[in-house]
């Protein structure tokens, strides 16, 4: 929850006569000047207690101790190729800080990890890189959240101008940007932009993940999102009854992997989603399912094949509860329809988690 209380560290006022001369102290989050210091490592200093405990609670408890020998070594103590591994450290802590906050719809917590992974970008690889797009993004994903729309627009003309100078960067980079500019676009009202946008995301990362991917699915979700804001809903019935197909194969495959494993529990087994893939694909189909809840058509058809999927993705991600809610939604909406080829396996699945419930 954001807000929530915490052990925040410990500052002191800074003490001058123990710093070098002529050196003005900025505080970490707004680079005003500080006049805080963090105990801990001594090394970070803050305007205000706000922005301080912003910070601790975003990225600083994890990096504390780690930003000592990164701000106090001198390239006489230690080679510039240490300094360089140990910021390259803290960089991939801070990106992974960032990017789990966000996952969990954190916006606002993931804010200072994402910026201090940008600072440190730029201090490894320069500005203006390539490498600086993926932190652009998340920084951008971030202030989206928080509704900077201004902020976000800035950020990623800064993205944009860092691959217009790398023209041989990946199809992963033009997928992420192109899904960051059609999420502005769509937040700004501009649609048919969005499209445009949306159709070059879905290009890119079926090139680089497969057609089938659930990273391609997201981009097909939103270009239907963009199409039912339209009024265009026969292509935006397609589009998303084209994804629920696709998971609903894809899940099936990965419910058949996890029976595999219960039967064989010796066997060492990869977990089958990853956390932030769980969410992204949670996020897609409940989009999905709301939007057939809410049509005029009705079709319990849909419906019936999209809870049957967030049935099979919540019992991958162990919740039986929810797994329980959306098969017995699933069955229902098959009831409405006579000789639904869905139903036996629905009624296996809730066996199978009421099974290894108890
Ligand atoms: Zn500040
Ligand atoms: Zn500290």
């Amino acid at each position: 929850m954001e807000g929530e209380r915490h052990v925040f560290g410990k500052t002191s006022k800074i003490i001058s006569l123990a710093l070098p001369k002529a050196t003005e102290k900025l505080c970490e989050l707004c680079q005003r000047p500080a006049n805080l210091q963090c105990t801990g490592c001594r090394v970070t200093f803050y305007c205000d207690a706000e922005h301080q405990q912003a910070d601790w609670l975003g990225i600083h408890q994890r990096i504390c101790p780690l930003l000592v020998p990164i701000r106090t070594l001198t390239l006489q103590r230690a080679g510039q190729s240490e300094i360089q591994l140990k910021k390259a450290e803290l960089m991939e802590i801070c990106r992974s800080v960032a990017q789990s906050k966000l996952s969990e719809g954190k916006h606002k917590e993931a804010l200072p990890a994402a910026q201090f992974c940008l600072c440190a970008s730029i201090d490894i690889h320069g500005p203006s890189t390539v490498q600086l797009v993926p932190v652009y993004l998340l920084l951008a994903d971030a202030n989206m959240g928080m509704g900077n729309l201004k902020l976000v627009a800035e950020l990623l003309s800064q993205a944009e101008w860092a691959v217009l100078k790398s023209p041989e960067c990946g199809h992963e980079v033009y997928h992420q940007l192109h899904r960051s500019l059609g999420r502005l676009h769509v937040a700004t009202g501009n649609l048919e932009a969005a499209v445009v946008n949306f159709a070059n995301d879905i290009y890119y990362s079926s090139e680089e993940y497969g057609l089938d991917s659930t990273i391609t699915c997201r981009g097909y979700v939103l270009m239907a999102d963009v199409f039912a804001k339209q009024g265009k809903t026969p292509i935006a019935r397609s589009l998303y009854s084209e994804v629920a197909h696709t998971l609903h194969c894809l899940l099936n495959k990965l419910i058949n992997t996890k029976v595999q494993n219960v039967q064989n529990p010796g066997m060492w087994s990869e977990p089958l989603f990853g956390k932030s893939q769980q969410v992204e694909v949670g996020e897609t189909l409940r989009t999905i399912l709301e939007f057939w809840q809410n049509d005029s058509r009705n079709d319990s058809g849909q419906i019936a094949l999209v809870a049957h999927c967030l049935a099979m993705l919540e019992f991958l991600g162990g919740d039986s509860l929810k797994a329980l809610g959306f098969g017995n939604m699933a069955l229902q909406a098959c009831q409405l329809i006579p000789n639904h080829d869905l139903v036996e396996s629905i009624q296996a699945l809730l066996q199978l988690v009421q099974r290894l419930q108890t």
